[in-house]
């Protein structure tokens, strides 16, 4: 059986929550899967997945020799079965098409649907965990358990032996810690009272701060005015995966709408996600069983992009700057406190 290719060349988050498609189709038989080199870190160890084939859309090589090799390189399996269209370029769409896989399989709405064999509903109402997984099933399939849509992510040995090293050098393996992960790429999405967060918030608890090298400076001035021996540094450091399993040792996680909610969200880490010019009806919001959406919600300039722009264009940036604190640190108290079921 040749089996199915997953084509997957979004941004991180999309990669995470793909692994619910990769793993209903790891039922029926083999599943390889395309994504970005960071995309593929994500999916190391993932056992639903038989290959993963990185492409740099951005390669040294320029597009379209990459996007050739590329073809080439998935050639040398049998044509796939099915290829499932989970980025919905035309770009993507024609790789899948030169494959010689039978079928197509993607959203209706995507720009590369001229080349599908069949078209699925993009349901704008729906999770797009839920939304990726349905590329597998039938128009009349009957909605997801709540595992169907579960994210997931498989940090290896050495990803847990870092981060047992990392907390041994911070003072403690056993002391429970709130994980902080101030980045995000676009710079409206970046709240900007961690620091003020993290000073109350160590009052009870250890602090972990994640991110990628590009958070370095947030980095920096959360760990300045915390007391030596309550941070635990994971920015700039870490692999994916081992980021993954910090978060999945922590008690809680408070974050901008980013990456690593959906990292929280595969390692069931109870999540306070901020939304500012985004909103969770995208699509993209917490799945933890315990979380906690914080949003301007009287603001009806709200949401002004699907990504959130660098600037705010209205210049004073009140989706964000006026959730304070005090908000944020309440709603972390309930996912640390749910209510006891009566
Ligand atoms: S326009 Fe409104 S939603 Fe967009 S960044 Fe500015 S304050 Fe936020």
């Amino acid at each position: 059986m040749s089996g199915a290719l997953v084509v997957q060349t979004s941004f991180l988050g999309d990669v995470i929550l793909t692994t619910t498609l990769i793993a209903e189709l790891a039922k029926r038989g083999p599943v390889d899967v395309l994504a970005t080199p960071i995309g593929a870190t994500a999916l190391a160890n993932n056992p639903d997945i038989r290959t993963v084939f990185p492409y740099d859309k951005r390669g040294t090589y320029g597009a379209a020799l990459g996007l050739w090799n590329t073809i080439k390189e998935l050639r040398t399996r049998r044509p796939y079965d099915a290829a499932y269209l989970a980025q919905g370029s035309f770009r993507s769409g024609l790789l899948a098409m030169l494959t010689g896989a039978k079928e197509r399989i993607g959203f209706a709405s995507s720009t590369g649907r001229v080349l599908y064999t069949r078209q699925v509903r993009y349901r704008p109402d729906h999770h797009h965990a839920e939304r990726l997984w349905s590329l597998a099933m039938s128009d009349c399939a009957d909605p997801p358990t709540r595992d169907q849509i579960r994210p997931r992510l498989y940090p290896s040995d050495d990803d847990r032996r870092s981060i047992d090293l990392l907390l041994r050098r911070s003072g403690s393996t056993d002391e429970p810690f709130v994980a902080l992960a101030p980045g995000s790429a676009w710079g409206t999405k970046r709240w900007p009272y961690y620091v003020t967060l993290a000073t109350r918030l160590a009052e009870d608890f250890r602090i972990a701060v994640i991110g990628s090298s590009a958070d370095s400076e947030i980095a920096a001035q959360i760990t300045d005015v915390l007391p030596a021996g309550c941070v635990i540094n994971g920015v700039g450091t870490l692999s994916l995966l081992a980021s993954a399993e910090l978060i999945g040792r922590a008690q809680a996680i408070v974050t901008n709408d980013s990456a690593p909610q959906h990292l929280a969200s595969a390692m069931g880490t109870p999540t306070v996600t901020i939304f500012g010019p985004t909103v969770p009806e995208f699509g993209f919001g917490p799945l933890a069983e315990r979380k906690a959406i914080a949003g301007h919600e009287s603001l009806s300039c709200r949401p002004c992009d699907r990504h959130g722009p660098q600037r705010c264009p209205l210049g004073h940036w009140r989706c964000m700057r006026e959730l304070t604190p005090e908000y944020i640190s309440s709603l972390l108290t309930e996912v640390l406190n749910p209510p006891v079921p009566v």
